[in-house]
């Protein structure tokens, strides 16, 4: 039986849980075995429920990605908010990439406050769709796929990214290959207006593959650390 002059209810128990000082309730619990056992019994419950909601309701980067940009339906929406409650490091994640895209907001060529340079890459050689697949038979030969056009090499700086786009069942897809950079720590990643659609890892050696890619003009970003590579106008 509660033995406090004031019996505190589960709000309070689960607030002192979470670290909130509450020195009354403090002093209560030492006298009070039920409170004790009450509390270590919200204690197990809050734990189990915190281990239930990492595995079933975490939600990826990439998704956090969709959250942010307004792309996830409403259902599962709820759900990210409900992790996020209970997640310092998913808010933590949330605010990176707000800023992030913040950051992006407007043509910056240059921004300090971030340390991140910003550059847009130059085609330096590439068909187009207007110059016609005078490569397709070669590279169709070489990679089993028809290709929709040539290699399109561009160019920032000391790097540069070749790409190619081929068929690929209902959809295309984009493969691209970084030199000039420290593999390092870059990731690719696909815009198409403020949406992200994808972002992929560039591998030790400098290619990347971005695959179910629909039809569409994109803007591809080489992203690093401290630089950033965009490829305005990239059609596929
Ligand atoms: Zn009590």
């Amino acid at each position: 039986m509660c033995t406090c002059a004031t019996p505190p209810d589960d709000a309070r128990l689960l607030a002192f849980l979470d670290g909130e000082p509450d020195a009354a309730l403090a002093t209560d619990l030492v006298k009070c075995a039920s409170c004790r056992e009450r509390l270590a019994a919200l204690d197990t419950q809050q734990r189990s429920l915190m281990i239930n909601l990492r595995q079933s309701d975490t939600p990826s980067s990439l998704e956090l990605g969709e959250y942010v940009l307004g792309l996830i339906p409403d259902a599962r929406k709820r759900e990210i908010e409900t992790f996020l409650h209970g997640s310092e490091r998913g808010r933590a994640d949330v605010a990176q990439l707000r800023s992030y895209l913040d950051s992006l907001k407007g043509d910056i060529e240059f921004s300090p406050l971030e340390r991140v340079q910003v550059l847009v890459a130059e085609l330096v050689r590439g068909l187009g769709p207007a110059a016609g697949p005078a490569f397709a038979p070669a590279l169709a030969g070489l990679r089993g796929a028809a290709v929709d056009d040539g290699t399109r090499l561009y160019r920032a700086g000391d790097v540069s990214i070749a790409l190619d786009v081929m068929e690929s069942g209902s959809s295309r897809m984009v493969l691209g290959l970084v030199s000039g950079a420290e593999a390092e720590g870059l990731e690719v990643e696909l815009w198409q207006g403020d949406a992200l659609a994808k972002v992929v890892p560039v591998d030790e050696v400098g290619n990347f593959t971005l695959e179910n890619v629909a039809r569409g003009k994109y803007t591809l970003a080489l992203t690093a650390p401290e630089i950033e590579i965009h490829v305005p106008g990239f059609d596929v």
